[in-house]
């Protein structure tokens, strides 16, 4: 008889006891190796056990662990968002630690709301978000999540927001070029603000590169610009949740330069701490967080935020991301990566699309690649595909959600330090995979 656990996660199934973990892989206390192919939940941006990120934090473990932030400013604390600040937009020199992804949005969400009480906007409070989506598992970051199984149980717990259509064109079999597809589903943006009332409406939520919810979505051309302006007119705030997309993983630091669009308001987490640390930060545009801090401060935090623990690993991971060339790497070995789960589509009849920037990438199975219709629901592929992939050796991160429609799709998205020899393996194992599951 197994020793009873008293751990538990989502759900009954368990996994293998991790032993250790070094670059892209990660052995289980039985001695299999599994090669990172999704950097955990797309966390791991820098890989395992980094030896500069690892001194940081021995060295910043000898001088202090923790200083309340409302007691001490701290070196590490200070140098980090000096930096998040030169890789943010122009203007938007403000940081405001976390611990995580969910705690980012929220922070971004009650200072938009703060902002706009401290201006006499006070009827503005309703946030605009897409189906499907994911912001986070708190309840106000839950509220605007777009993915009903999700969120509908505590749908009495909260107010939840309003919802437009992401631009999901390869599934709704639009007949048009990609700027009139960008244009479309923008104008979805617009239509909702008025319908709901403009002076209701304080501000639009969107990932800029899909994450786990849509699996990689890029949006059309045009469309990032065009909500760009639909938030300006009715004075809207934008908020991009780069919690997945940014910290270099698409080849950018921010995957919203990809279009040179600037938000009003950033969530960044996931590869900021790289697995080194729980850490995020909400980065904000100055002329939102001056009014808020001259009307007597933020009212919002959470204790463990800004420690000098997170905040030396943190600073470390940049470093490590611009001294070893990582982003650019991200971009040049993404484009490879990309390449190969698209020829897999001559062979697999069943894979419906490859999508993704850098190496935010995921791929889709359908049943029919001409109306995308999806695999049956009792296959189970997006747990059975993984199963498999495991058994080779390989991790990838799965969902089975298209927002109102189901649909299973898969996220490869390896460590920033991958070489090309790693995709290769990647491919490899995957293709094991896939001829066990056709
Ligand atoms: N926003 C996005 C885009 C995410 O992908 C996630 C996590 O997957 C979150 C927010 C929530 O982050 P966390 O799980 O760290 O709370």
């Amino acid at each position: 008889m197994k020793p009873k656990s008293h751990l538990f996660y989502q759900t009954r199934s368990r996994r293998p006891v991790l032993a250790e973990a070094r670059g892209v892989y990660m052995w289980d206390v039985d001695g299999k190796r599994y090669l990172d192919g999704s950097s955990g939940a797309m966390v791991s941006n820098i890989g395992h056990s980094n030896p500069r990120v690892l001194e940081a934090m021995r060295r910043q473990m000898e001088k202090s662990t923790f200083g309340y932030r409302l007691h001490f400013e701290t070196e590490p604390g200070e140098r980090l968002a000096a930096k998040v600040a030169a890789l943010s937009p122009e203007g938007m020199e403000k940081v405001f630690f976390v611990s995580g992804g969910s705690e980012a949005v929220e922070s971004a969400i009650k200072l938009a709301r703060q902002y706009a009480v401290t201006v006499g906007q006070g009827s503005r409070w309703k946030v605009i978000s897409r189906n499907p989506s994911y912001h986070g598992s708190t309840l106000g970051a839950l509220a605007l999540t777009g993915y009903a199984p999700l969120a509908d149980p505590f749908l009495p717990m909260m107010q939840a927001m309003p919802k437009i259509p992401a631009p999901r064109a390869y599934l709704d079999g639009l007949d048009m070029d990609d700027q009139a597809t960008g244009a479309h589903y923008a104008a979805m943006l617009e239509a909702r603000i008025i319908e709901e009332g403009p002076e209701t409406v304080l501000a639009f939520i969107q990932e800029p590169v899909g994450g786990a919810s849509t699996g990689a979505l890029v949006p059309p051309a045009g469309y990032m610009q065009a909500v760009r302006e639909i938030c300006d007119r009715h004075g809207v705030l934008l908020i991009h949740d780069e919690v997945m997309s940014g910290g270099g993983r698409t080849g950018k630091f921010m995957a919203a330069e990809h279009w040179g669009v600037d938000p009003d308001i950033i969530a960044i987490s996931k590869g900021f701490g790289a697995g080194y640390a729980p850490l995020g930060a909400m980065i904000a545009h100055d002329r939102l967080i001056d009014p808020v801090l001259d009307a007597g401060g933020f009212q919002h935090g959470h204790t463990y935020a800004g420690n000098p623990l997170a905040c030396a690993a943190g600073l470390a991971v940049l470093e490590e991301i611009e001294s070893g060339e990582l982003m650019g790497n991200a971009a040049r070995i993404g484009a490879l990566l990309k390449a190969r789960l698209a020829n897999l589509m001559q062979r697999y009849g069943f894979i419906g699309d490859v999508r993704g920037e850098g190496l935010l990438l995921a791929f889709e199975l359908v049943a029919d690649r001409q109306t995308m219709q999806p695999l049956p629901k009792e296959l189970n592929a997006y747990v059975e595909l993984v199963e498999l992939a495991y058994e080779q050796g390989l991790i990838i991160y799965s969902r089975r959600t298209r927002g109102g429609i189901d649909g299973d799709h898969f996220l490869v998205c390896p460590p920033m330090i991958v070489t090309e020899g790693q995709v290769d393996e990647i491919i490899d194992m995957l293709s094991a995979a896939l001829d066990k599951f056709a």
